[in-house]
């Protein structure tokens, strides 16, 4: 299988279609993160196939879970981590991808020029610093991909939900007896909304995600 049957059959397999021009700016991200790797630490993962399982197909896992023309955050992106491939299968969101460490922030804002995405911006910040430029309690989606413990990212990312937002949360295959702990914290703060338990296509890797909606 070639990679890009690869990208088109693992994402056909979580019930998305990825057209000829959704393709190209899948390439054109792998291209540009495996040139800015060599001289930033954006991924430890190097080969191909592993990027496209467990950066591409598990960001854009969540699409099913998020109506298409609406207002996202993603905290701690990182390197795009999910907002940049759920921006290229849900054009229509409104993104805004926050990080502290600016490098990794120019390198988003780079993929976004090179991919020519338009309504997405990524801003240099910490979630929790009060004149950070993001407003708050506006966002529909607040989503984060593997950034602190689950008590610490929600309180992180309650301040920015809009009135009938959520918080989307992307764990790895402990985040099950994280979620069990971190109830016991802020339980009473937020209502859970859904628990999807799943295995990445392509592979045996395991993802917990949880919708929760503050209170
Ligand atoms: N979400 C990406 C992914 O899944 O590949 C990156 C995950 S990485 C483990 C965590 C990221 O969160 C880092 O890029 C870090 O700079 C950022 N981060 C950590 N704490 C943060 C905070 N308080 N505010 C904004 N960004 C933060």
């Amino acid at each position: 299988m070639s990679l890009k049957e690869y990208l088109i059959e693992g994402a056909r397999e979580l019930g998305i279609d990825i057209s000829e021009k959704d393709s190209d700016l899948f390439f054109k991200y792998l291209e540009n993160l495996k040139t800015w790797n060599d001289k930033i630490n954006l991924t430890s993962i190097k080969n191909d196939r592993e990027i496209i399982i467990s950066h591409f197909l598990d960001s854009i896992s969540i699409a099913s879970l998020i109506e298409d023309g609406k207002k996202v955050l993603d905290i701690g992106s990182g390197a795009g981590f999910p907002g940049i491939p759920l921006k290229i299968v849900r054009r229509g969101l409104e993104e805004t991808l926050l990080d502290s460490v600016n490098k990794k922030v120019s390198f988003m804002n780079d993929t976004i020029r090179k991919l020519e995405l338009q309504d997405i911006n990524a801003v240099w910040g910490r979630a929790e610093d009060l004149d950070n430029e993001v407003p708050r309690g506006s966002f529909d989606y607040v989503l984060t991909r593997a950034v602190g413990s689950m008590s610490d990212t929600l309180r992180l990312s309650s301040p920015y939900v809009s009135e009938n937002g959520v918080i989307i949360l992307m764990r790895g295959k402990r985040g099950s007896e994280e979620w069990n702990t971190a109830i016991e914290d802020i339980g009473n703060k937020v209502e859970l909304v859904e628990f999807k338990d799943m295995t990445l296509p392509l592979s045996d890797l395991k993802r917990i995600i949880l919708v929760l909606r503050p209170l």
